[in-house]
């Protein structure tokens, strides 16, 4: 599709009908006199009474338990920049659509015109009545740090920041996957991080989480290396500052086992690319053009395991693949947060899943007859059907276990047919 096709194509699915992308729906039978005096005034008044009296009653008699908030400011749209939070409506619409078809979440997106952090802390805050998860998403760094340290010990319901929490979390297992079929262990491979923002330094942890050493990585950010004799360094950063003497990319990738992308397109050359060690492993995800184009890299090295954040080539890193069933897992067990045990639970899920023989309709979905766990296919697609369920139980485990979870499932097998509806 070309790009005004692609523009006339947006505009028109935008606007066709009801403008915009989701609506509400009511739930209750509300034809007669009766449902409606059940449904509003009089007959409201008791669970609202009930409520007063006993506030977990909120997820008995309200939409609160399968109710999350898309909420953005717009700092950091896609990769559209700081166009203002009424102009990222249309993607935190899209965000509730995903929930939706792929959780059958309820989302209310919304979208908060401040940049100041304490202001936007504070709103969030007090609408913890309403929900029963926040999903934070496009806002920049390093404001998107502090935001979400402060809702998550502020706040009783699960607090994730999509845009850190889930590129971690699929690339976590991409990572752990592609280590596996190179024949790497994740606790020796030499990783370039280039990039040092929301996304980068989510991911860094997490492949820390899984295995991966410190002393390993190298981190780089628009201005190069962060080594530990730079001034200026900002906490965050600094915390991956590297000892090492090294000065540029170019020095970085040099014998590097992986190169994670989140940064800008085109910044990693072929000559770089030789330069890594042997079956080297690319994760370019600077969207909507990778760190080095796909069919430039696999040209360069065939020993290459390669992702990118796109749907048009193998191993596409995508955050949908994530947030739907951490949420789903999360609300279901009434977690108060989700916290690292679930991140890690969805990680290894997901990594799981890919090395398990793909249902028909995946391949058919895809167009391709034999897809199956190797260099093409670390990652599960994002329309296979087994994520709601291995994903979701994973993570509501990993609550109950870490002891987040209010509400305890006993029937596993029970749930995972409700999953499965
Ligand atoms: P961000 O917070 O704005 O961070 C961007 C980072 O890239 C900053 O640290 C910036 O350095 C650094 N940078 C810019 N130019 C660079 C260069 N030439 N070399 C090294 N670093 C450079 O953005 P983000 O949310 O983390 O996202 C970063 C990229 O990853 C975007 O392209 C985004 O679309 C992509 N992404 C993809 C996925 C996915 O595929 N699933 C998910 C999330 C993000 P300074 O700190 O010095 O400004
Ligand atoms: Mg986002």
């Amino acid at each position: 599709m070309n790009n005004n096709n692609r523009k006339k194509d947006a505009l028109q699915y935008h606007a066709m009908g009801r403008p915009g992308k989701i609506a509400v729906v009511p739930t209750k039978p509300h034809s007669s006199q009766r449902d409606l005096s059940l449904a509003y005034s009089p007959g409201v008044a008791e669970p609202c009474l009930a409520i007063a009296e006993n506030s977990e009653d909120a997820y008995k008699y309200t939409a609160k338990g399968n109710l999350v908030a898309v909420i953005s400011n717009g700092t950091a749209v896609l990769g559209l920049g700081d166009i203002g939070a009424q102009a990222g409506k249309p993607v935190m619409e899209g965000k509730g659509l995903l929930f939706k078809i792929f959780a059958d979440i309820d989302v209310f997106d919304i979208e908060l015109d401040t940049k100041n952090v304490d202001e936007f802390v504070n709103i969030v805050k007090a609408l913890e009545p309403t929900f029963g998860g926040i999903n934070l998403e496009d806002i920049k760094a390093p404001e998107c740090f502090e935001i979400e340290r402060r809702l998550k010990a502020e706040m009783n319901i699960p607090v994730m920041h999509d845009d850190q929490h889930g590129t971690a979390i699929i690339s976590g297992a991409a990572l752990i996957n592609a280590c596996e079929l190179q024949g790497k262990n994740i606790s020796e491979v030499k990783i370039v991080v280039n990039g040092a923002g929301a996304a980068a330094i989510s991911c860094t942890a997490m492949y820390v989480a899984v295995g991966a050493r410190k002393e390993n990585i190298v981190m780089l950010d628009s201005k190069g290396v962060i080594r530990a004799d730079r001034e200026g360094l900002d906490t965050t950063k600094a915390e991956w500052a590297t000892n090492r003497d090294i000065h540029s990319l170019e020095e970085a990738v040099k014998d590097s086992d992986v190169f994670i992308g989140l940064s800008k397109a085109d910044v990693l050359t072929p000559e770089m690319l030789k330069s890594m060690a042997l079956k080297p492993i690319v994760l370019a995800m600077a969207n909507p053009n990778p760190e080095i184009a796909y069919e430039l890299a696999v040209e360069t090295r065939d020993d290459l395991i390669m992702g990118t954040g796109r749907s048009d080539f193998p191993n596409q890193v995508n955050n949908v693949l994530g947030f739907p069933y951490i949420f789903r897992g999360a609300l279901d067990v009434r977690a108060t947060a989700i916290n690292e045990a679930m991140k890690i639970a969805a990680v290894k899920a997901i990594a799981e899943l890919a090395k398990q023989p793909v249902p028909e309709e995946v391949n058919i979905a895809y167009n391709a007859n034999n897809i199956r766990f190797g260099a093409d296919y670390v990652i599960p697609k994002p329309t296979d059907p087994r994520l709601i369920t291995e994903v979701s139980i994973a993570v509501a485990k990993a609550a109950i276990e870490s002891g987040v979870a209010r509400k305890v499932i006993e029937d596993w097998d029970a749930y995972r047919e409700e999953l499965h509806k």
